[in-house]
């Protein structure tokens, strides 16, 4: 089976559409998105529709989802990102808010040796930023392999003989080979909004039958985002973010 894991698109349309085009290309048969369809960009119903009409897809929610809904406040949310989510409110069809708000919680086991988390397995709002925080991680989850986002960096850790060790991926294509005797926690990266001073949307290919897992980085249209973004009056550092990766 091969999965396109892919996270955090932010309501960025002309990411999400060069990713799909970039994998249709690497016959991807399920789906596994690991939440934030929207906040921030300018297009959250396109991206919305876009994703529900996957075939075979798994879906966590993301912060900025639950916020969108209210179903969590924006109390913790940056001024800036707080604009983005009530732009999102009052810009989202009814139809794709209700499929918002239910959009399942996480964890989720959809397979025994698979995982899937926006945050944290403990907690689906929890950044995990390094090592300290994947020890405590790997102690939450049964399966070989759990699947995050939420950072918006592309990372890998490996938990073998009881020693946790983090990779930062910053070449790409970056393929790695999934040990037996290991276990693993693994972030795609962001489609939307990298944040690794990296512009290009990021996302991975997971190959359950010969155990690999392979990262890309795709170039899309950068400046259609922006001028979208500029034009919906969402925060003008909205759209200067994009082309720097931050
Ligand atoms: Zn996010």
């Amino acid at each position: 089976m091969r999965y396109l894991i892919f996270s955090d698109i932010h309501g960025n349309l002309e990411a999400l559409e060069a990713v799909l085009e970039h994998a249709s290309r690497r016959k991807v048969d399920h789906y596994i998105f690991l939440g934030d369809l929207v906040g921030y960009g300018a297009s959250p119903n396109e991206v919305i529709e876009k994703v529900f009409s996957l075939k075979r897809v798994i879906m966590v929610r993301g912060n900025h989802d639950k916020a969108v809904c209210g179903l969590d406040s924006i109390q913790t949310f940056n001024p800036i990102a707080a604009e983005a989510i009530k732009w999102t409110r009052k810009n989202v069809s009814k139809k794709n808010l209700r499929l918002l708000s239910n959009l399942p919680k996480g964890p989720l086991v959809p397979h025994d040796h698979l995982t899937i988390c926006h945050g944290a397995p403990f907690d689906e709002d929890y950044y995990i930023f390094g090592e300290f925080d994947a020890v405590e991680a790997f102690g939450y989850f049964d399966s070989q392999i759990c699947f995050f986002g939420h950072t918006h960096f592309p990372y890998l850790y490996q938990e073998k003989d009881r020693t946790v060790e983090g990779t930062f991926i910053e070449e790409f294509p970056f393929e790695i080979r999934l040990e037996k005797e290991a276990r693993y926690l693994i972030n795609p990266g962001s489609v939307g909004q990298p944040r690794d001073r990296n512009p290009r949307a990021s996302y991975a290919i997971y190959d359950s039958t010969r155990r690999t897992l392979k990262f890309y980085r795709v170039e899309y249209n950068i400046k259609e985002s922006q001028k979208k973004i500029l034009a919906a009056s969402l925060p003008p550092s909205l759209a200067e973010r994009l082309e720097l990766g931050i």
